[in-house]
């Protein structure tokens, strides 16, 4: 059983707004078992409208159309649906009255263009909308000799998700096909895309009923399993057991086994080992302490730190001698090695962690190109530091210092 989701309204269409509801869901649906398998968005045009239904038809069992049920011209989705059909709608008399109660119980008179609220697809199933005026709609029916389930879900966030959850899941649950999907995310961290698959595609090709997808990012790469299976728990078990493999392949860059953020799992350590941390940041501008304090319950760990942007705050907040700037220049291995020590000491936490780089897009030279990020952990005892060039735009090199510099403490505190 396959299903297709229609987004409808031109706004989704710009830049502005996003069809968010698609995702809440495809949840929903792969829980049953039931695959996504296309996704449209479609202005709030007649013609339009009657040509995606006819081939979401032609190509669906489930097809889901939401947005669109409001009383205004632009509200389409009722007659294009039936248009498409092929069917009539028929104004539903208790819908109507619930229309009038709605708007007298507010004292406002309701404008005759609402009616057509009411207008329901022979043969549907109304289904009411505690959060709006506008009722969803639940129909089976066939079409080119083939049975579809046919929806119509109002498009505010806040109607569709209620909505979903209490009436149209229960009336999928009853067709489903009785196979459910698990999911797991696993992350790698500062490796790259061909690199991981290298190690996991030895692994995941060995189970050939599990779809693994790989995932690159900025000093990330996430690895998507799913499953299916009678139940959940047969489902869960098998992704497990691959999960599992995956994560000894995949052992010291695998971070996550269970969908969490680097900032997520370096919290859990530090706050596992009782360890303490502080920050100095030059390029990334207070990213590393942005992400790390991301994460509640962070004040057990984190003690704080200093945007040392300028030489002057270098050398004043966090104690480098202005001559290791003057000799090495303050993107250089000497100044994040100071930064890490320097804010360590400061703060009079355990570790401490100093970046500076090159974020772009001007600043580069022959010597020191844009990209170039030095990070440094300190633990008091020794100084690690990374040296590493950096491809893309400002905002990518400073999202990968971040991530570099986050991986090394995960990397220290989970050795
Ligand atoms: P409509 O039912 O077309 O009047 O939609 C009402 C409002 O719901 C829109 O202005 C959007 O803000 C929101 N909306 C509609 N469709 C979606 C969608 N697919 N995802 C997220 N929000 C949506
Ligand atoms: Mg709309």
């Amino acid at each position: 059983m396959n299903a297709e989701i229609i987004a409808i309204g031109s706004e989704l269409l710009t830049p502005f707004r996003q069809d968010t509801n698609s995702l809440f869901l495809t949840d929903r649906l792969n829980t049953l078992g039931i695959e996504v398998d296309f996704k449209s968005v479609v202005g709030d045009d007649r013609e339009h409208l009657v040509n995606a239904a006819r081939i979401a038809f032609g190509r669906a069992d489930v097809i889901l159309f939401m947005g669109g049920l409001g009383p205004t011209e632009d509200d389409l989705t009722r007659e294009c649906v039936a248009e498409a059909l092929g069917i009539e709608l028929r104004r539903d008399p208790g819908l109507t009255g619930d229309l009038y109660k709605w708007f007298a119980g507010r004292r406002l008179k309701m404008p005759e263009s609402n009616l057509k609220q009411a207008d329901v697809l022979a043969g549907a199933v109304s289904l009411p909308n505690a959060n709006g005026t506008a009722p969803g709609q639940w129909l089976e029916t066939e079409w080119a000799d083939r049975k579809l389930v046919i929806a119509l879900l109002p498009g505010p966030p806040r109607e569709i998700k209620p909505l979903f959850d209490e009436q149209v899941m229960p009336r999928l649950r009853a067709i489903a096909p009785g196979e459910v999907i698990a999911t797991r995310v696993l992350k790698v961290a500062m490796m790259g895309e061909s690199a991981c698959d290298e190690l996991a595609a030895k692994v995941y090709k060995k189970y050939r009923d599990i779809q693994t997808t790989i995932l690159g990012g900025a000093g990330e790469v996430q690895l998507h399993l799913r499953g299916r299976a009678k139940t959940l728990e047969l489902a869960k078990a098998k992704v497990d057991r691959l999960a599992d493999e995956l994560e000894d392949a995949l052992d010291p860059h695998l971070f996550s086994s269970a969908g969490e953020s680097l900032e997520q799992i370096v919290g859990y350590y530090l706050d596992m080992r009782g360890v303490t941390i502080a920050t100095a940041e030059s390029c990334t501008g207070g990213l590393v302490a942005e992400r790390l304090t991301a994460v509640a319950g962070s004040s057990r760990y984190f003690l704080g730190g200093v945007i040392a942007y300028s030489n002057d705050l270098k050398t004043g907040f966090v104690d480098i001698q202005p001559l290791l700037i003057k000799e090495h220049g303050a993107v250089s291995r000497e100044i994040a090695v100071a930064l890490a020590e320097g804010i360590r000491k400061r703060c009079g936490a355990q570790l401490g962690v100093g970046v500076t780089g090159i974020a772009g897009p001007g600043g580069g030279s022959e010597e020191k190109p844009v990209g170039l990020v030095y990070c440094a952990l300190a633990d008091g005892k020794k100084t690690e530091v990374v040296q590493k060039n950096f491809p893309g735009d400002r905002e990518r090199v400073r999202w990968f210092a971040s991530q570099q510099a986050l991986d090394m403490v995960r990397r220290k505190l989970s050795a």
